[in-house]
């Protein structure tokens, strides 16, 4: 076997350079991978520079050839750079290395990424003294603070206790979809692994009462959960902490049979009642569909940070979705975006991608409804074998085509956790896009074709952050002139309260998609609706 290693590797399975932990480090991280390896990085930084970068690990050769080479390429270099040491370079600089073992480099350049993330977050909290956790909380706006009318007092202190657990988990995720079978519980594990490579500490929570998938990914089927005290304490996989309805069904129909008020107990059961502790993430596997068990996960999770909906290319499945989208906005829940999966199909032998079903649906409701695009996951074999085999995918095939879409559709919620994510704020992959919004009196002009002004505004569609906002004057009125006008100043979307249906033709022409019967608001606060898929269209006010 070790004749698949190449020279460079096989010397530092023996001899790991920098293999000792630092004494006073300005940085630090611990992450164990899905596969029960753990390392641990350690870096000085001087003027930007790293001085000293060092690291151990509980794996054996492998991850100690690539912590070593991560260490190697890092140290001497500035901050951005070490940012940008990715897997493929620590398996460059080892002259590869076996596939099995590819996801040890995985490993160490996320590792050594979080310990600069941890150095700058020091920084940050140095020169501002800013907390984000409970103890900087005010408790005085904590909407568990008071009983509600209409609420008893036996509810009002469940509500306080599920208030309570939650606050200690900085954002929670729900991934939901139109119906089941589409690769929800496969997205919802993949974005787990993803957020915990990334040195997250990352709670699972799968409610999907019907199918519940999630042990079978992770190879826990037949678990036994345990109790400490009054708190159920969830499984550990690597650091994830998960916790699934299937743990407690002896057979799958178990759950099919539960009464409606059984169910929703048992999903509040699983927040409130779970020791979660401290989390930057909690990813909720959420029942399918938009009935009562979707609506009790959202009412439950009110400070949820949105959710992520799962389609499959087909009209049929776009549909279903449309409706979750609607339902989201009905609860004045943020969608962050959808994930289209199964989009095409992996040919096992040559990696060549066929649209077995017509590909894009997903992508062009997205874009209809204003909802951000995460992207597209194709059909691929290896994403079924690597769940059979209870390894989620984006860990077992990190290089993969398909690992790649997986990672470019976790990107805008890697970013939720403010400050640097490994890869969205270095690199220039950002999803840009203009808005063009009509406004009088700095409000949105309900007519656009008489406005005073125009906002162009620039935003990262992905990341739902605005760029840039400029103001033009608007040209002076000619019949059809507005259209070109925007497209000349690379406008996409124009967000409008009334327009008649030739002028929507004519800006769709210019492909510049119209979103029409916005309300009459600010331009930060439309613009901010529509990244966060939650701008009330009402009705198009336009007579003409
Ligand atoms: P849901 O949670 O929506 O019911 P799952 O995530 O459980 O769906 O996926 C259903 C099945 O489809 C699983 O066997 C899973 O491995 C497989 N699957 C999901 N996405 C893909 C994909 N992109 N390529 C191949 N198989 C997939």
């Amino acid at each position: 076997m070790e004749a698949s290693f190449s020279k460079k590797a096989l010397v530092r399975f023996k001899h790991p350079r920098n293999y000792e932990e630092l004494e006073e480090p300005d940085g630090h991280a611990i992450i164990t991978g899905p596969c029960g390896d753990t390392m641990e990085f350690w870096l000085q930084v001087d003027d930007g520079i790293a001085t000293a970068v060092s690291f151990i690990t509980t794996g054996c050769g492998p991850s100690r050839a690539c912590g070593s080479m991560a260490t190697e390429l890092a140290e001497g270099k500035t901050i951005p750079e070490i940012m940008r040491i990715e897997q493929q370079d620590i398996l460059d600089a080892l002259d590869g290395m076996p596939e099995e073992h590819q996801h040890c480099a995985l490993l160490a350049s996320n590792t050594l990424k979080a310990a600069v993330e941890d150095f700058m977050k020091h920084q940050q909290n140095d020169k501002t003294n800013a907390q984000g956790s409970c103890s900087a909380c005010d408790k005085d706006s904590c909407s568990a603070k008071n009983q509600r009318q209409n609420e008893s007092l036996e509810e009002f202190l469940e509500r306080q206790a599920l208030q309570e657990r939650m606050c200690h988990i900085r954002h929670k995720i729900l991934v939901l979809s139109g119906k089941g079978g589409v690769g929800k519980s496969t997205v919802a594990a993949n974005l787990a692994v993803s957020l915990s490579l990334a040195g997250k500490r990352v709670g699972l929570l799968d409610v999907d009462i019907h199918g519940p998938s999630i042990p079978k990914m992770f190879h826990l089927e037949g678990e036994a959960v345990t109790n400490d005290g009054d708190s159920i304490v969830p499984v550990e996989v690597g650091d994830i902490k998960v916790l699934s309805i299937g743990f407690f069904l002896g057979n799958r129909d178990d759950a099919v049979i539960w009464r409606g008020p059984m169910k929703m107990g048992v999903i509040k059961q699983f927040l409130k009642d779970t020791a979660w502790g401290e989390l930057d993430y909690l990813v909720i596997d959420s029942p399918p569909g938009t009935g009562d068990e979707p609506l009790s996960v959202c009412q439950l999770v009110e400070d949820a940070d949105g959710a992520v909906i799962v389609t499959t290319p087909q009209d049929v499945s776009v549909a279903d979705v449309r409706r979750s989208i609607r339902f989201c906005q009905s609860l004045r829940m943020p969608v962050l975006g959808v994930v289209e999966n199964m989009s095409g199909f992996v040919c096992p032998r040559c990696g060549e991608v066929t649209n077995i079903f017509k590909s894009g649906g997903g992508e062009q409701m997205a874009l209809e409804m204003g909802i951000p695009f995460l992207g597209r996951i194709p059909l691929d074999p290896q994403i079924g074998e690597a769940c059979d085999a209870g390894k989620p995918y984006i860990h077992q095939y990190a290089r993969s085509e398909t690992a790649k879409a997986f990672q470019h559709a976790i990107k805008p919620i890697l970013a939720l956790d403010g400050g640097p994510t490994p890869s969205s704020t270095i690199t220039e992959d950002i999803q840009k896009m203009r808005i063009a919004i009509p406004i009088a009196n700095g409000q949105l002009a309900m007519h656009f074709g008489h406005c005073e002004e125009f906002a162009l505004v620039d935003v990262d569609q992905a990341a739902k952050c605005i760029l840039k906002t400029e103001k033009v004057e608007a040209p002076e009125h000619q019949p059809g002139l507005l259209p070109r006008w925007l497209a000349e100043k690379g406008a996409n979307v124009i967000i409008a309260g009334g327009m008649g249906s030739r002028a929507q033709a004519l800006f769709e022409e210019q492909n510049i998609h119209v979103i029409i019967g916005a309300p009459a608001d600010t331009v930060e606060n439309l613009v901010k609706a529509f990244l966060d898929g939650i701008l009330q269209s009402g009705e198009n006010i336009c007579d003409h």
